[in-house]
């Protein structure tokens, strides 16, 4: 049995992991392999990092990991349980800790529209607060019907020059007031453009210029792990106490599934904080 079992191998996953080992404690890592960082073309934000591809630096915590002789169990989690202890199961395996940690980041769902493979990184992002900043004066789009798109659409505001909310085809399901944007129900058929977006067209072939295009369309499958050990979950992300424990003891969530900043340098922070939290735990054999 392990003392901690870390589910996810993206910066929360591995800071955490980090911490842990060093303090001496039997861990393991389960992740499918898919960060959300390995998506992010180019990052200029984070602290000591002039620029780097989020696919390398993704590299680099998985070789520091390895190199710490952390076991790291490609697999994908389907279910955490608790019996006397926390039982893990797998495609493949099940596992058992006395404490587990949540990284598994969010699943940030993409629509099903041609063209959007394409334009990824062209044009085409997922993160407002990453790459706003590339489209300052431009005219972007929103593609989303939840709070997660108007909360991007918010972020880009004050940067853009137009922001407009796309829900394509469903309806808006918000808290807050949409009265700041164009909001457009219509289905989109596809992203056009050449070597970048440039064009939106729609399925009663009407069609928009626009210079970039933010994915926000949120679920997330990290939700369907904590809800189902029974972990409150509040508009999408698992709630913590400020030492990343969820609403179920010894269990713990860090990085993008708490909500909040979606950034790499708060997925550390978040990582190292349920660490050193457990650690304390394990010390005074807390039960
Ligand atoms: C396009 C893009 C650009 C970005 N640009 C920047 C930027 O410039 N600066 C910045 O700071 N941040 C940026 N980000 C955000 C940053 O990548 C995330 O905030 C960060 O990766 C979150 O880390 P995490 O560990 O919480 O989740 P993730 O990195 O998403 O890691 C989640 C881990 O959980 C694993 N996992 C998920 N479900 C399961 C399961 N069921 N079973 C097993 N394993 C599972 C995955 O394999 C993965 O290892 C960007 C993100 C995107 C998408």
């Amino acid at each position: 049995m392990y003392d901690v079992i870390i589910i996810g191998s993206g910066p929360a996953g591995i800071s955490a992991s980090i911490y842990l080992k060093r303090a001496q404690k039997n861990i393991c890592i389960i992740t499918d392999g898919n960060s959300a960082l390995k998506k992010a073309n180019e990052i200029e934000n984070y602290y000591g990092v002039e620029t780097i591809s989020g696919e390398e630096l993704y590299d680099i915590g998985i070789k520091q990991a390895k190199k710490l002789e952390i076991p790291i169990e490609k697999d994908e989690v389907t279910n955490i349980s608790f019996e006397e202890n926390f039982i893990v199961r797998t495609v493949n395996n099940e596992y058992q800790a006395k404490y587990v940690i949540i990284a598994t980041g969010t699943n940030r769902v993409a629509p099903k529209v041609k063209g959007l493979k394409e334009f990824e990184g062209k044009g085409i992002s997922y993160c407002a607060i990453c790459d706003g900043f590339f489209y300052k004066d431009k005219d972007v789009a929103v593609v989303g019907s939840g709070n997660y798109a108007i909360h991007e659409a918010e972020t880009l505001k004050p940067i853009a020059k137009s922001v407009t909310i796309l829900t394509n085809g469903q309806k808006i399901i918000e808290n807050r007031s949409t009265s700041d944007f164009e909001v457009d129900e219509t289905p989109i058929r596809e992203f056009r453009g050449e070597n970048v977006i440039k064009e939106i067209e729609f399925d009663n072939n009407s069609s928009k210029k626009i210079e970039g295009v933010f994915i926000a369309v949120g679920t997330a499958s990290s939700i369907d792990l904590a809800r189902k050990i029974g972990a409150v979950i509040k508009e999408n992300n698992i709630v913590t106490n400020e030492n990343m424990q969820t609403t179920v003891r010894k269990l713990y969530a860090c990085g993008d599934c708490t909500g909040g900043l979606l950034q790499v340098n708060k997925a550390v922070y978040e990582g190292a904080i349920a660490a050193l939290d457990i650690i304390k735990k394990l010390n005074i054999n807390e039960n």
